[in-house]
């Protein structure tokens, strides 16, 4: 366990499925109580909650906070400090996906990705931020994408965020250099998660080629490595960002991506 994160509060997106989870688990086991988010069945949150709380002896809550809508990441925020006591490390991973040419690209989609992808990033960080300012102490993770470096045909509204994402992690990195609060980012190649699962079919048929194509061609022939990333990588990076050793590591894209954008 790490004695620097022992005790620590984490607010990680996201965090009933996929990366998010894999990454609040991760920050659990190096003893950082968790404010989980995201959306999913109540029964199994609450199995969760109980779980990770028991596998690793630290507090668990939970947040159902949309974090496209302002108000309620706000809400999220000061849950977090009524029952946790503050935010210490903000991991913003919730994502969402959606695959089409640009000239069909439904206007509500382009909306709700960028609201989800990017706007969201930037309520929570604005929430956090004076709180880590004042204790002199603050993580901020943004879980970004390949996609925030490259693009791929039909995702644009996926893609332009991302992009984004990477910018406002830098320009957050340089407001808070001289605060003791870092900034970075977490860019995943291809992660075999629902998100991705849920991708294949739309993908298979904005190209015209069978789900298995996509598969072999699209998703992992993008990668040298030919495996897709695991998400015990991608907590440990977070882990590692969070750490003791990445004080002075700010603004900085962290690409575990199997060689796609060495390419
Ligand atoms: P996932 O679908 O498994 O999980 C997404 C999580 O976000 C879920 O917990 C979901 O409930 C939550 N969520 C969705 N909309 C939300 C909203 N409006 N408010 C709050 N929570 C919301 O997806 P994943 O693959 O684990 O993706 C997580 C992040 O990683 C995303 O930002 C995604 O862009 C990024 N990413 C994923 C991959 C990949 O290959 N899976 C690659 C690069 C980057």
């Amino acid at each position: 366990m790490n004695e620097l994160l022992r005790s620590k509060v984490a607010l990680v997106t996201g965090s009933t499925s996929g990366i998010g989870l894999g990454v609040a688990e991760s920050l659990a086991a190096q003893g950082c109580h968790l404010l989980l988010n995201g959306f999913g069945d109540e029964e199994e949150i609450l199995t969760l909650q109980k779980r990770l709380s028991e596998q690793y002896g630290v507090e668990v809550c939970y947040h159902p906070a949309d974090v496209s809508k302002h108000e309620q990441v706000l809400s999220m925020v000061q849950y977090a400090e009524e029952t946790l006591g503050t935010v210490d490390i903000l991991v913003n991973n919730a994502g969402v996906q959606h695959v089409s040419p640009v000239e069909d690209f439904a206007l509500e989609q382009w909306d709700r990705l960028l609201s989800i992808n990017l706007s969201g990033v930037f309520y929570g960080i604005q929430a956090v931020l004076p709180g880590m300012k004042t204790r002199g102490w603050g993580r901020i993770v943004n879980i970004a994408s390949i996609h925030g470096l490259v693009a791929s045909p039909y995702k644009s509204a996926y893609v332009a965020a991302k992009h984004g994402v990477l910018g406002l992690t830098k320009t957050v990195a340089l407001e808070c250099a001289r605060d003791g609060v870092t900034c970075n980012a977490i860019c995943p190649g291809y992660v075999l998660t629902p998100l991705v699962e849920n991708q294949i079919a739309d993908t298979a048929r904005a190209r015209g080629i069978t789900e298995q194509q996509v598969m072999e061609d699209v998703l992992l022939g993008t990668q040298p490595t030919k495996r897709f990333t695991d998400i015990a990588d991608l907590g440990a990076m977070a882990v590692f960002l969070c750490g003791p050793n990445s004080g002075n590591i700010t603004g900085s894209v962290q690409v575990l991506d199997g060689g796609y954008t060495a390419a």
